[in-house]
């Protein structure tokens, strides 16, 4: 592999996978994909030309972000509108971003008893979060799986993560939409209001809505009463809050109907078009800074010199200031 020219021709068997993923192969799409999660530096690379083939093939998906507690019923929402998704026609690929999953190893999609029923349907593509490396790059590697599924004829794109950390903002960042399922309880509500996810929520859905309509209702009124207190993040749209019951299958047509009313708003209002060229130059920045860190530390000056400015510097005998920028000339770029 020619390090030196990332955009060089594909190899006989990546071609293969590039056609396989054009021709909805799901033994290609899934091999692709665990060449873009591999950290190998050889897979990075063929992976990047991966990906590169399939770019022309992408874009056409309506991308979705779902966040909620453990506990919210993601797994069972998603479920349930997978398959009235399918039923409706469309073709969804499920990716996840779990911030747990770089610490434990574990993975919110990796239970195959979640979602059993859209698992073994052909239509649905379901895939657990990579539980390797930071955050960022869990992030980094689904934003080009979604791009694969994409290419696979994906229609629907969900991106799942759980309402903890900085995931929240991470995922939406890589989606067009960002839906928030809560359930009935305020103290959740306040949580939420508190942490300032309200603020990139473009849909509210309550869930388990089945168990105590009243509580729904009033939980209902207080995210609106939330929402409305902040100034839109579009003057297009207004985030609406709906109940639902994932369980017993109920509001899935509403629920789809105001992600349809988002989509034509963002792109008669041209917001879509604009968000996704952000979004794109967004990752490339953090493809930057990710890149710059790594040639950092893989620098022999670097190397060199940093055991003892480490010292120094918690010794109280250089300042920060000082260490970092001898670290930095030492980089002569
Ligand atoms: P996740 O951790 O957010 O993925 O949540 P799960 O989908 O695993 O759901 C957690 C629990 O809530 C499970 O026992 C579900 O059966 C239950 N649950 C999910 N949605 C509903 C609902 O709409 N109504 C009721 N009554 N229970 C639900």
């Amino acid at each position: 592999m020619d390090a030196s020219n990332p955009e060089g021709a594909l190899d006989a068997a990546d071609q293969q996978l590039v056609d396989g993923v054009l021709a909805k192969q799901r033994r290609s799409l899934a091999k692709t994909i665990t060449l873009i999660e591999s950290t190998r530096a050889d897979h990075l690379l063929r992976a990047q030309k991966v990906v590169a083939a399939l770019l022309p093939h992408t874009g056409r998906a309506i991308r979705i972000g779902i966040s909620g507690v453990p506990g919210a019923g993601k797994s069972t929402f998603i479920e349930a509108l997978g398959l009235w998704l399918i039923e409706q026609g469309h073709q969804l690929a499920v990716l996840a971003v779990d911030p747990s999953s770089s610490v434990s190893g574990g993975s919110i999609l990796g239970d195959k008893t979640r979602m059993e029923l859209l698992c073994h349907h052909k239509e649905a593509f379901i895939r657990p979060s990579p539980s390797a490396g930071s955050l960022g790059g869990v992030a980094e590697k689904t934003r080009e799986a979604m791009l694969a599924c994409e290419a696979a004829g994906y229609d629907v794109i969900l991106v799942e993560t759980v309402g903890v950390g900085q995931s929240e903002t991470t995922v939406a960042g890589m989606v067009d939409m960002f839906v928030l399922l809560q359930l009935p309880n305020a103290g959740d509500d306040l949580q939420a209001i508190k942490k300032g996810i309200v603020e990139i929520a473009d849909l509210v859905a309550i869930n388990k809505s089945d168990i105590d309509p009243q509580a729904s209702a009033i939980a209902r009124s207080q995210w609106k009463q939330a929402l409305h207190m902040l100034r839109p993040a579009s003057p297009n749209w207004r985030p609406p809050v709906i109940g639902v019951s994932a369980l017993k299958k109920e509001g899935m047509v509403e629920f789809w109907g105001e992600i349809e009313r988002f989509r034509a708003a963002m792109i008669a209002s041209g917001e879509l078009e604009a968000k996704r060229k952000k979004q794109a130059l967004n990752w490339m920045w953090s493809l930057i800074d990710s890149g710059l860190r790594h040639y950092f530390h893989a620098h022999p000056a670097v190397h060199a010199a940093l055991p003892g400015l480490l010292h120094d510097v918690a010794e109280g005998r250089t300042t920060p200031g000082v260490a970092a920028n001898r670290l930095l000339h030492s980089l002569e770029i």
